[in-house]
């Protein structure tokens, strides 16, 4: 009875998590079928619902996710199709921050080009937009936001990640050379941090390198 309700529910999440993948796909957020997004819910802690591999997002449907473990291996009734080899990020991500339910990953442009800029951070100051991240409470306040190097070795990775685990109060971070990702409690909070991201990323660029 359980399981029919629980995939139930994943059924549903899926619809609206492959909806907003292709609104993200408009945007030029995922060119060359690259990103990958994932969801668990609450009843089903040790397993995680994440995107196949390959997909051009533009034609991303409910049927083109997979699940796997905490490990990130697929689960038996998903051996067949490949998770995305970034998959350990996520994985990581639902292990440091426990609250986290969505994580969505951005190739979108402008955080990429801040990430050759700089090197350990990102930090914004006097943008209303900042108070997107939860627990932001004012456009006074310092918002940093870590980079953290690309590596193709997932463990490797995760162990960066975890090392700097502290630094990820406002639920994101920048990939240097590759993108951004943002978690949440929820899916509309999940994409509230990744739009808030992507938007100051934006805004700072322009004003910093296009305004006269
Ligand atoms: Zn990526």
């Amino acid at each position: 009875m359980f399981f029919y309700i629980f995939e139930f529910v994943k059924d549903q999440i899926k619809k609206e998590l492959a909806k907003l993948i292709r609104s993200f796909n408009r945007k030029g957020w995922s060119p060359a079928t690259s990103t990958n997004y994932s969801f668990r819910i609450s009843e089903e802690p040790n397993t995680i619902v994440v995107s196949r591999s390959g997909i051009d997002k533009a034609y991303f449907t409910k049927d083109d996710f997979i699940e796997v473990n905490r490990k990130g291996e697929a689960l038996p009734a998903f051996e067949s199709q490949r998770p995305s080899a970034e998959t350990l990020i996520h994985c990581s991500i639902y292990d440091l921050f426990p609250q986290a339910q969505f994580v969505l990953h951005s190739h979108s442009v402008y955080p990429v080009l801040w990430s050759m800029k700089l090197q350990e951070q990102i930090i914004f100051q006097g943008y209303e937009v900042q108070k997107g991240f939860d627990g932001q409470k004012s456009h006074l306040d310092e918002v940093c936001i870590p980079i953290l190097e690309n590596s193709q070795n997932m463990v490797e990775f995760s162990t960066w990640m975890e090392n700097r685990s502290a630094e990820f109060t406002n639920h994101c971070f920048l990939i240097k050379g590759h993108g951004t990702y943002a978690w949440g409690k929820t899916l509309f909070e999940a994409k509230r941090h990744l739009e808030t991201l992507d938007y100051l990323c934006e805004l700072e660029w322009k004003r910093n390198f296009e305004s006269k």
